[in-house]
């Protein structure tokens, strides 16, 4: 099956293509023109369905072939600060904001309430948009977060992020690991079953 990705972040399509081995998956840009989309959506779901729809409708135009659109919108949440950043994590730090920017702002967030380390998990919604109807799908990742930054690996805030049952965070612990117990894992293992289910 043909899969397109409504995303433009090469960590998360690197995560996603390295899952779906089984899969030909290119992200969008690679058929249409990159274009902005307004995700005013109150929950990663409805974000997660505002990008899928607006990429299937786009690739449906220039594609003949069969073809799924799957989208991820994901986020990391903080009870301790409030539930922040959430569905704001990409623009935490701002309209246009790095994951480095990001990461170091939610550090510095710990800082100002001289919190060394408290609970956290990543949230991913994935949206399936196919001829025959759309989907989604959810998954969960739980764990702490640190007042640091550590290791180079994964993306986004992975460097401050310990999973639950590990002492070093997703930026030190091997790509094998986060594989196993992602949040983008888990919803990729039910999406994956009804794209299985599509096809056959
Ligand atoms: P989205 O592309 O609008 O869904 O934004 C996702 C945001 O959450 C980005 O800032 C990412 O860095 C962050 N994020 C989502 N998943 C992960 C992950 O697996 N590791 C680290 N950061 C993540």
């Amino acid at each position: 099956m043909k899969i397109i990705l409504a995303s433009g972040n090469k960590g998360k399509i690197k995560e996603i293509q390295t899952y779906c081995k089984e899969h030909e998956v290119y992200p969008y840009s690679q058929i249409i023109e990159a274009f902005e989309i307004i995700e005013d959506g109150k929950s990663y779901q409805e974000n997660a369905r505002i990008k899928a729809k607006a990429i299937y409708d786009k690739v449906k135009e220039k594609l003949d072939e069969r073809f799924i659109v799957l989208s991820d919108d994901s986020g990391i949440t903080v009870p301790a600060l409030g539930n922040i950043p959430g569905i704001f994590s990409a623009r935490f730090a701002g309209e246009g904001a790095s994951d480095k920017d990001n990461l170091y702002k939610l550090i510095q967030e710990l800082k100002n309430n001289n919190i060394k380390h408290t609970s956290a998990y990543y949230t991913a919604a994935m949206a399936i948009v196919t001829a025959e109807g759309d989907f989604t799908v959810h998954g969960w990742m739980h764990g702490e977060v640190i007042d640091e930054a550590k290791g180079d690996k994964g993306f986004g805030y992975d460097p401050m992020f310990i999973p639950l049952g590990y002492t070093q965070t997703l930026g030190e612990l091997d790509h094998a690991i986060k594989e196993k117990l992602s949040h983008r894992s888990k919803a990729l293992y039910l999406a994956k079953i009804i794209i299985e289910t599509l096809r056959s």
